[in-house]
């Protein structure tokens, strides 16, 4: 049976301080006042290992880069990126690796408003090649956006961009033994946010 994510107010401290932490990151980066630690000592410190907090699944899409957008410097962001913030076996296994071994509590992921895969999605799913796995990926969110949304083009993509997150949110566990294992446990959560392009917030979905 799957795990099911706690509620925000059931969150650990820990977890709790990892969102602050990534919030108030945001908030320096909106305001164009970044403070990342990217320095040749911090460089070196970690030549002896890497303990990041948090691994993350974000899209590929070179507007959206999560270092910047939370205001992390080298070392803190185990990140694992993916046309439509989609997974297959090798992405859920960078994730198991992240949640397992680098022992991040928290496992975030960020869709992008404007994002052109889960576009794609609706208006041409018809792709060649090994995109045609990422159109199939994302098309559940935009059926299910399809029935809930009546309207225009970009109110249903935007709708379906959080859908696409909730959905990964749901299945990342339903697909990673280890990783329902973790959230079991307590020692994993799985959290989804959506990053706006056009202020540079991010807005986390619980
Ligand atoms: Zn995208």
């Amino acid at each position: 049976m799957t795990q099911k994510n706690p509620s925000l107010k059931e969150l650990s401290p820990n977890v709790k301080q990892i969102i602050e932490t990534l919030k108030t990151g945001n908030g320096r980066f909106v305001i164009g006042m970044r403070v990342s630690n990217i320095t040749d000592t911090r460089r070196q410190e970690l030549l002896a290992g890497q303990h990041p907090q948090v691994s993350l699944l974000c899209c590929s899409d070179s507007r959206v880069p999560p270092e910047l957008i939370f205001d992390r410097g080298l070392g803190e962001i185990f990140v694992v990126r993916t046309a439509g913030n989609v997974v297959d076996d090798i992405a859920l296994g960078s994730l198991e690796y992240g949640a397992e071994h680098l022992v991040t509590p928290l496992l975030l992921v960020l869709g992008h408003t404007r994002c052109g895969a889960v576009t794609a999605a609706y208006q041409s799913p018809d792709m060649p090649g090994h995109l045609k796995k990422i159109m199939e990926e994302i098309k559940p969110a935009i059926e299910l956006s399809s029935t809930s949304v009546r309207g225009k083009k970009e109110d249903l993509v935007s709708v379906a961009i959080k859908q696409n997150v909730n959905r990964m949110v749901k299945i990342i566990p339903e697909r990673s033994e280890i990783l329902q294992h973790l959230i079991g446990k307590g020692k994993l959560v799985i959290i989804g946010a959506v990053y706006h392009m056009e202020t540079g917030e991010v807005e986390f979905l619980r």
